[in-house]
């Protein structure tokens, strides 16, 4: 297995001095990329760890999944699934289920993201192309922890992970104490997912890194989901791991193949679309590991963040 994605990077440099009582906190923490892909077949010729999306696999009949030949992890889809119906169509026994089978017949799956509410202001208001949940914060954070609970009662074995919702610091911290309240020894999780932070705004970027300074201390290692370049330079040394499918699109709006792309790569002669590029999205996790390897996490990159607001 390549596990060159298994980067040391310290956790002691620079952001805000923020209080710790982790005993670890001054030790290198391995930091792991799980790139994103519309495409489950790259699980068994792709090696590199990658995040599929339930809503993908969903899609595919049983005898047509693949077989990985590295770690893996499922997102549950909410984004898409809270954007577009205002709420979770599946309910979770049959998440379950669905875990239980990519588990089994696909293989490896490291962990995967319940059926969590995310915080975004038009997540619960709607606007776009969201409908909106007509709900509030402290709504999402009682339904994601109590779907959290339900899912560990009804499937103990499989690996899903708790995950904070919230939008201020103050709101995880919240939600931080609901899954306490809950029974969920937070400290002792394997991975603790953090939601609602690949905001788009440099002010939003700032509230999210004071959320995740103040949260790290007090979690087992924090997973960032969907954490641009430009949020890993400001936080990424406060997390585990992150995700992301941003390379699908840039390489989409642009209409070309990204960053130091070096071609498509092909299994059998297959074209791709830019936003299916292999070539593209190994190119992105490319730069992912050199800033790690670099150390520049926690040293935001002020150019780069103006030019991811800029696209
Ligand atoms: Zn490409």
């Amino acid at each position: 297995m390549d596990r060159s994605y298994l980067n040391d990077v310290p956790d002691d440099q620079g952001g805000p001095a923020m209080p710790t009582d982790r005993s670890e906190a001054s030790r290198p923490v391995p930091f792991t990329f799980w790139l994103g892909t519309h495409r489950p077949g790259w699980l068994s010729w792709i090696d590199v760890p990658l995040m599929v999306s339930h809503r993908t696999l969903g899609r595919r009949r049983i005898d047509k999944l693949p077989r990985a030949t590295q770690p893996w992890v499922l997102d549950s889809g909410g984004f898409t699934e809270l954007g577009m119906y205002g709420g979770w169509a599946s309910s979770p026994q049959q998440y379950a289920a669905a875990v239980r089978l990519y588990s089994t017949e696909i293989g490896m799956l490291a962990w995967a993201a319940p059926q969590d509410w995310m915080c975004e202001p038009d997540m619960m208001a709607g606007g776009g192309w969201k409908v909106g949940t007509g709900l509030d914060v402290a709504e999402h954070q009682r339904l994601t922890v109590a779907n959290f609970i339900e899912l560990r009662s009804i499937a103990p074995d499989l690996p899903i992970i708790p995950v904070l919702q919230g939008w201020q610091p103050w709101e995880y911290e919240r939600c931080a104490e609901m899954y306490e309240a809950a029974g969920v020894d937070l400290a002792a999780e394997p991975v603790v997912g953090i939601g609602s932070v690949c905001r788009r705004t440099p002010a939003d970027h700032r509230v999210a890194e004071r959320s995740i300074r103040r949260i790290a201390p007090h979690v087992g290692p924090l997973h960032g989901f969907g954490v641009s370049l430009a949020g890993l330079d400001m936080y990424g040394d406060a997390l585990g791991s992150s995700d992301s499918l941003a390379w699908s699109f840039w390489a989409r709006a642009d209409g070309a193949h990204i960053l130091d792309c070096d071609q498509p790569l092909s299994r059998s002669g297959e074209t791709y679309s830019v936003a299916n590029c292999p070539g593209c999205a190994l190119a992105y996790r490319r730069e992912v590991v050199r800033r790690a390897e670099l150390g520049t996490f926690g040293h935001p990159a002020w150019e780069q963040l103006e030019m991811e607001y800029a696209r």
